[in-house]
């Protein structure tokens, strides 16, 4: 079973005539070992799918699998037990605890999930983004590029099964952009991670091996690698 699979999922916002349907009817998956860019003009629902279909927000039809656990009905605890064993998260703003260095902040997930902190592991990783020399640094002593591979970093760390990344290269310049693509792509194809990113970059979709366009909370166009560069 693909680790990320909706089921003819919808999500309303309010009530009433006001009401918005963020996602109508959407069906999809994430194959293991895949990079998905979700496209579409702004408010076409990409953040929706990622927070949904990251447990992070409830659906109101259809429904949500996530590492073969299906989602519905499980309460805050499950959820977020789930969310810590299979997936972790990069977002835009980072996440960085300032008053910790960059190697406390790659290792925070282990912490949390109380598991042990192999320095090895976290050198390792930390080697991998080209972090190793800034491992002592504290986020605020560091550019935006580099305050986002730290991000990739912490959420690549566990290996957990999915990764999602909502615009990963929203505040980067081309070159570092590039590098954060490259990096992800990298997971994906020699950890067999399943990464499901949010972007407007057309530049990050051709990183992709799937290409999901949204408009108005529809599935409008779902491709392979060979024609994302054609639609973005
Ligand atoms: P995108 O990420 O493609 O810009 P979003 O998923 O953020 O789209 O939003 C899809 C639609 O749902 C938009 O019309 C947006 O205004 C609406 N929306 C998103 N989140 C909320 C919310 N928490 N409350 C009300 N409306 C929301
Ligand atoms: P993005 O550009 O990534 O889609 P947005 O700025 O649209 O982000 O939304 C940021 C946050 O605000 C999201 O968590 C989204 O759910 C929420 N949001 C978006 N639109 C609305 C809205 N109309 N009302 C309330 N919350 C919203």
């Amino acid at each position: 079973q693909p680790p990320v699979v909706l089921s003819g999922v919808s999500r309303r916002y309010g009530d009433g005539p006001t009401a918005t349907l963020a996602l109508d009817d959407v069906t999809t998956s994430c194959p293991a070992g895949s990079l998905t860019a979700v496209m579409g003009p702004s408010g076409s629902g990409k953040s929706t799918l990622l927070h949904v279909a990251a447990g992070l927000d409830r659906v109101d039809a259809g429904s949500v699998t996530l590492a073969g656990v299906d989602l519905s009905g499980l309460d805050e605890t499950s959820l977020t037990r789930v969310r810590r064993e299979h997936a972790s998260f990069v977002f835009q703003a980072y996440n960085l605890m300032p008053a910790l260095t960059v190697r406390q902040n790659v290792s925070l997930p282990l912490l949390l999930a109380g598991r042990e902190i192999d320095r090895n592991q976290v050198s390792e990783v930390l080697d991998r983004v080209g972090l190793a020399a800034l491992a002592g640094r504290r986020p605020a002593e560091l550019s935006g590029g580099q305050q986002q591979r730290v991000a990739i970093a912490r959420a690549v760390l566990t290996r957990p099964a999915v990764v999602f990344a909502d615009e990963p290269t929203g505040a980067l310049d081309t070159q570092t952009a590039a590098a954060v693509l490259e990096l992800l792509r990298d997971q994906v194809r020699t950890l067999g991670q399943t990464v499901l990113m949010v972007t407007h970059d057309p530049v990050a979709a051709t990183y992709a091996d799937r290409l999901l366009y949204l408009v108005d909370g529809r599935v409008a166009a779902e491709t392979g690698r060979a024609d994302a560069a054609t639609i973005a």
